[in-house]
């Protein structure tokens, strides 16, 4: 089955609309023919909330291929802590509720880049429309769940440097190169702790020669070293998503 380009003038190509979003390529041609025409392609900037708590989630957000959003959980006075990192492996917003539902958690741009946008009731309906894409969305529901889940066990259980670790390894999986460009500061809030803490820790990995930082950027220098370093959190969230997802390619 071809696309239907009827409404692009002759000679012209059709805006690229097929994402580096890894979720949205596991979509059959004839699914993603729906969903299609929905998807607005946007740039997200460093620091930009695409929710906060108890907002409408009237838009999901596919990243891109270098793109990281994290959920973060607010707490009353004001600190934060990480509860998932989601990048071109997942989706930001109506994932399993029907309908424009209140967000829990603050959901901010960490790693810029590009992404797609689609009207969360457009989501609805395309769910509806299609078993296969609602049971692909169902699955991604249980991994995203399930790295919810091992969130709790790494924030209670696990040492700052080796959630940083985990940390830096799945935004190095994104990065497309060594570089992953984050500040110490981002870093704190997304682990929730002192920055402090932090400087401590990510010289201590310098020192080591696991990564070396530069102006704003962390650079990985020794990967092998970093993934003994780092939880064994990172591992458990990734192995059971390729388990529920087997064919989406990350
Ligand atoms: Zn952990």
């Amino acid at each position: 089955m071809t696309i239907d380009t009827a409404k692009t003038p002759p000679g012209v190509q059709p805006p690229p609309v097929r994402s580096t979003n890894r979720l949205l390529a596991a979509i059959g041609r004839r699914d993603f023919e729906l969903i299609q025409p929905q998807l607005a392609p946007i740039e997200l900037e460093r620091g930009q909330v695409l929710f906060e708590p108890g907002d409408d989630v009237v838009t999901t957000y596919f990243p891109g291929s270098r793109t990281m959003v994290s959920l973060l959980i607010i707490t009353r006075d004001g600190r934060e802590v990480e509860a998932a990192t989601i990048g071109r492996e997942g989706a930001v917003g109506g994932i399993v509720s029907a309908g424009n539902k209140p967000a829990f958690g603050r959901a901010v741009v960490t790693i810029p880049g590009s992404a797609l946008a689609i009207p969360t009731e457009a989501l609805e309906v395309l769910k509806d429309a299609s078993p296969a894409f609602s049971d692909l969305f169902s699955r991604y529901a249980d991994a995203l769940l399930a790295q919810l889940m091992q969130s709790v066990a790494c924030n209670a259980l696990h040492s700052v440097e080796s959630r940083a670790s985990r940390w830096l390894l799945a935004t190095h999986d994104r990065a497309g190169d060594a570089i992953i460009h984050l500040t110490q500061e981002s870093l704190a809030e997304m682990l929730g702790v002192q920055r402090t803490t932090v400087t401590g820790v990510v010289q201590g990995l310098e020192e080591r020669g696991l990564i070396r930082r530069h102006r704003g950027r962390v650079e990985v220098v020794d990967r092998k070293r970093l993934e003994r370093q780092a939880c064994e959190c990172y591992a458990a969230v990734e192995e059971h998503y390729a388990l529920l997802l087997p064919e989406v390619d990350l």
